[in-house]
């Protein structure tokens, strides 16, 4: 069989490094998209390279249909057409709904959500047609249980499964799966860098007492990419140290 590529969006972040090394490890030819002019994508595949990992990295705007659309193209010129998608790239522009300015919601929509169309319908009909393809969207726990200050954030992370969802029945049996991950938090650059005593009182919430490190979100990923995992879609997989549980 040749070697399956796959496509991770935001894919030089702290989550996303770590989703790639683990794709990588399973065999897979990995490319990651970043965003030019936030995130240094020859730096860090040069860094990755001095660990013995060969990514190629692509760089694109995933909120913006057409930068998308010449993103995939550039993964597809390079190393083949897309088997395996993990949206993973994602923001946060917390504010009250009486402070959270219009820009606020729609940024924060736009990148979370709208970027889970731009990037899927580029690939979701071509995995269809091959017969094999896995769908990866990397949600969040205040998606599924609402988060003060993240209105924008929120109605994001819940809306990525509402696709997730729909998307798994209109490829179910072209061999395609479609599935979410819904993260607590993680001990990311962006969660390190939150003050110690607020940490503090975010973990003392966490019943398994600890943040998440990002390879148990990457090895989640990894099971969903698995060829073994075929019967299982339109899941959401919370991964939040029983901080949200549902039935
Ligand atoms: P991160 O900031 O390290 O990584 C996100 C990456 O996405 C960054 O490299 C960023 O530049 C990129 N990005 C932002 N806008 C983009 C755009 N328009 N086009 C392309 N790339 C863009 O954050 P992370 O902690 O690695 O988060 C990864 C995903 O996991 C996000 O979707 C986030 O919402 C989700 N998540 C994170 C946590 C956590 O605790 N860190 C918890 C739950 C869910």
């Amino acid at each position: 069989m040749a070697e399956r590529v796959a496509l991770v969006t935001g894919g030089t972040g702290g989550i996303g490094t770590v989703i790639c090394r683990e794709l990588a490890d399973k065999g897979m030819k990995v490319a990651a998209n970043y965003l030019e002019g936030i995130d240094d994508g020859p730096a860090w595949q040069a860094a990755q390279k001095a660990d013995g990992y060969d990514f190629t990295v692509v760089a694109g705007d995933v909120s913006d249909f057409d930068s998308s659309v010449a993103m995939v193209k550039a993964v597809e010129d390079q190393l083949g057409p897309v088997d395996v998608l993990v949206n993973c790239a994602g923001i946060t522009k917390d504010a009250t709904i009486k402070k959270m300015q219009k820009e606020q919601w729609y940024d924060v929509i736009n990148v979370n959500l709208n970027s889970v169309f731009n990037v899927t319908k580029q690939v979701a009909t071509g995995m269809a047609d091959r017969g094999w393809g896995r769908i990866i969207n990397i949600s969040s726990v205040n998606g599924q249980k609402g988060q003060f200050g993240q209105v924008n954030y929120s109605a994001a992370k819940a809306g990525m499964h509402g696709f997730t969802m729909a998307l798994a029945q209109e490829v179910a049996r072209k061999g395609v799966t479609v599935n979410t991950i819904s993260p607590g938090y993680i001990a990311t650059q962006m969660v390190l860098a939150i003050p110690e005593k607020v940490r503090d009182s975010i973990v003392a919430q966490v019943p398994a007492g600890r943040l998440a490190e990002p390879s148990e979100i990457a090895w989640a990923v990894s099971f969903i990419a698995d060829d073994r995992s075929g019967f299982m879609t339109g899941a959401n997989l919370a991964i939040n140290g029983g901080l949200h549980m549902g039935p």
